[in-house]
């Protein structure tokens, strides 16, 4: 039987979803693997096709006691033999558990990462042949997620101690670039092959309101979105008690939920919500975690999450069926002091934490609260910015978000089309084809090495568009790549081509005109050089002190110019550089082979690869930045 085979008769499937086949048939090969992919979308079949292929016991390493219970019934169901081992479980059950997999009853066992070391597990697991190990919500095994979990930093201790090495695999619903580099270290994956679909709701309208008088602002949402269903967060018990009185005062079918009512009323109301006796539930955020309502049309936030991940989780819970729904924050500076409150009394309570840990925690949840409030402070696209918050690709104009329907408008960009269409005509008469990188940096007058060697300056286009930032060449370029009018090249090394309607544009027939931030968004380059910034100073960098250190735009130069790499080289982005390394190319504004090989994680060979594209692009934004202050214009801090 194969693994399609597995997935009809086991699963009861006829066709793998986005992401799912290249996980299962990666595992299958006997390598590593690191998947990303979001709530709902499938992973447990992922790793369960395998287990029930190989030979041996699968161990699944899995937080939460309810979701291991859900797992096995199903499993049990399909006719797979499988176990949990956690403390819900009396000391008889967990010895009969292990009787079991001893005899090799079992296909796979789920166990909680508190389980692993301890003596008997250890002994089962020295006896057994351990196929593979994985690990669910890996993110829980770095500080920089949401929901760290110490126990999950001994995963990498005890597949050490298994004689034979299992094939290992992690997955995860939501993970930023520095939690992935976490995930990979921390729980020792070897060159794990990367599974990631697309994170990008479309149907979500994103919103950010900033009311003086937050109870109005809501009461007016709701007044709008009146007979639909949905979800309010708050941050507090308190606030959850206020918010459902005045709904039920205004005559909204409200209901609450929060760890202060006891179990029975909590269950009720969940049903009452379920069941769509009640459209609007009033909850923080105990409420939701394995909730699967379709037809939940808004989320509104009383109060701003401590972070972008828990944002998105909650704010993702509407529109499950695909049809529009509405994600409004209300936003209010008293927030941010709730979320910094809350985090220190929970870093506090919990006992497995020392205080060196504590305070580590402390700070790098501040960082993530940072972002989130930057989002809600942001002026660019909302989709935009969460998306590229968690190192996906996204335009800077979406359409579906509060910000693009009021700080972009319709933009004339005729000129500037035509200027990029003749720089890749004068190219294509050369028989010359570069990327969009390249496109840009001579249309900029860029004076780099690759560019003087290869005589591109001698092109009438070099320089004509030395006036515009870099990021408005590369808007005006994606939009005529995404209407027609350039080609983008398959293939390792994306080339900019003509594509037949260009001439349309250059003749002057066609005028071209898109939306564009109304003032440059000053948001996410902001937020990311901030967010370099402060993470600088937390690995032991030079604190506040080092404020001007870091280039907040470059920064996101420095990003873009890596995920262009690292599609032309086909790896994932980290890969080329981490984080860390283009903060401290920020820091360090290496300009020559020497400055950059000083560069944290920068060898001889990432040096011969990629040194020249990070310094010339170093080079291009200090030449922009001297000729910015000179023209009197205001830098952005
Ligand atoms: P995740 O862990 O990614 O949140 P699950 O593994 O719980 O998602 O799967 C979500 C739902 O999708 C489950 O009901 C599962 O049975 C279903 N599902 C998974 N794979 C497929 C598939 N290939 N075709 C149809 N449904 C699927
Ligand atoms: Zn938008």
């Amino acid at each position: 039987m194969d693994h399609r085979d597995i997935l009809n008769r086991y699963f009861g499937y006829s066709e793998f979803r986005e992401g799912q086949e290249e996980a299962v048939t990666h595992i299958l090969s006997g390598r590593d693997l690191l998947a990303i992919m979001p709530t709902g979308a499938g992973k447990s079949i992922c790793y369960q096709i395998p287990a029930l292929m190989f030979d041996g016991l699968a161990i699944v390493v899995s937080p939460l006691i309810s979701l291991m219970k859900d797992q096995v019934s199903g499993l049990l169901e399909s006719g797979v033999g499988a176990a949990f081992l956690n403390s819900s479980q009396t000391a008889a059950e967990q010895r009969d558990v292990l009787r079991r997999a001893a005899r090799n009853e079992y296909k796979l066992l789920y166990v909680a990462p508190e389980r692993l070391l301890l003596d008997e597990f250890l002994e089962l697991a020295s006896g057994a042949a351990v196929s593979m190990v994985t690990v669910d919500e890996a993110h829980c095994v770095s500080q920089w997620g949401q929901d760290f979990r110490p126990a999950y930093m001994g995963i990498r201790t005890f597949v050490g101690t298994l004689g034979r090495r299992p094939v290992l695999s992690a997955f995860t619903a939501t993970a930023t670039s520095r939690v992935r580099d976490d995930m990979i270290s921390l729980l020792g994956l070897s060159g794990p092959h990367l599974v990631m679909t697309g994170f990008d709701r479309s149907n979500l309208r994103f919103s950010v309101r900033k009311p003086r008088d937050k109870m109005r602002e809501l009461l007016s949402c709701m007044d709008a979105l009146r007979g639909r269903c949905g979800i309010v967060y708050c941050s507090t018990r308190k606030a959850v008690d206020e918010v459902f009185r005045a709904l039920c005062e205004k005559g909204y079918a409200a209901t609450r939920y929060h760890a202060g009512l006891d179990e029975r009323e909590r269950r009720e109301n969940q049903d009452s919500f379920l069941y769509d006796r009640s459209a609007v539930m009033v909850a923080t955020n105990a409420f939701g975690m394995g909730i699967d309502k379709s037809n939940v049309a808004f989320v509104i936030h009383f109060n701003m999450p401590k972070n972008i991940e828990s944002y998105y989780q909650e704010a993702g819970r509407a529109g499950r069926d695909g049809e529009p729904a509405e994600c409004i924050l209300l936003y209010g500076g008293r927030d941010v002091l709730t979320n910094r409150f809350l985090t220190q009394k929970s870093l506090e309570a919990n006992e497995e934490l020392d205080d060196e840990a504590r305070a580590s925690l402390m700070q790098k949840d501040e960082e993530l609260l940072k972002a989130m409030t930057w989002y809600c402070h942001s002026d660019g696209c909302l989709r935009a910015y969460i998306l590229r918050y968690f190192g996906e690709d996204a335009p800077e104009y979406c359409g579906n978000c509060e910000n693009c329907s009021s700080n972009f408008v319709e933009t004339d960009v005729t000129l500037e089309a035509q200027k990029i269409i003749s720089c890749v005509y004068r190219l294509d008469e050369r028989n010359r084809g570069f990327g969009r990188n390249m496109v840009a940096q001579i249309l900029r007058g860029s004076k780099s090495e690759r560019i003087l060697q290869q005589r591109l300056d001698t092109l009438s286009t070099y320089g004509i568009m030395a006036d515009q930032p870099t990021s408005r060449i590369y808007s005006v370029m994606d939009y005529l790549i995404r209407n027609g009018f350039l080609d983008l090249s398959e293939g390792e090394y994306p080339v900019l081509r003509l594509a037949p309607p260009y001439a349309k544009v250059t003749r002057g027939e066609s005028r071209v005109v898109m939306r564009l931030p109304k003032a440059p968004p000053k948001d996410l380059p902001k937020a990311a050089g901030k967010a370099a910034r402060a993470a600088g100073a937390g690995q032991g960098g030079d604190g506040q002190g080092g404020d001007g250190a870091v280039e907040a735009a470059l920064f996101q130069r420095l990003r873009a110019l890596r995920s262009e790499l690292a599609s032309q080289a086909n790896v994932p982005a980290f890969v080329v550089f981490s984080d860390a390394s283009l903060r401290d190319m920020c820091r360090r504004l290496p300009e020559s082979p020497a400055a950059f090989l000083e560069v944290s994680g920068v060898g001889q060979s990432k040096l011969e690869s990629y040194g020249e594209a990070f310094t010339s692009e170093i080079r291009l934004y200090l030449e922009e930045a001297r000729g910015e202050t000179r023209a009197g214009a205001p830098r952005d801090r």
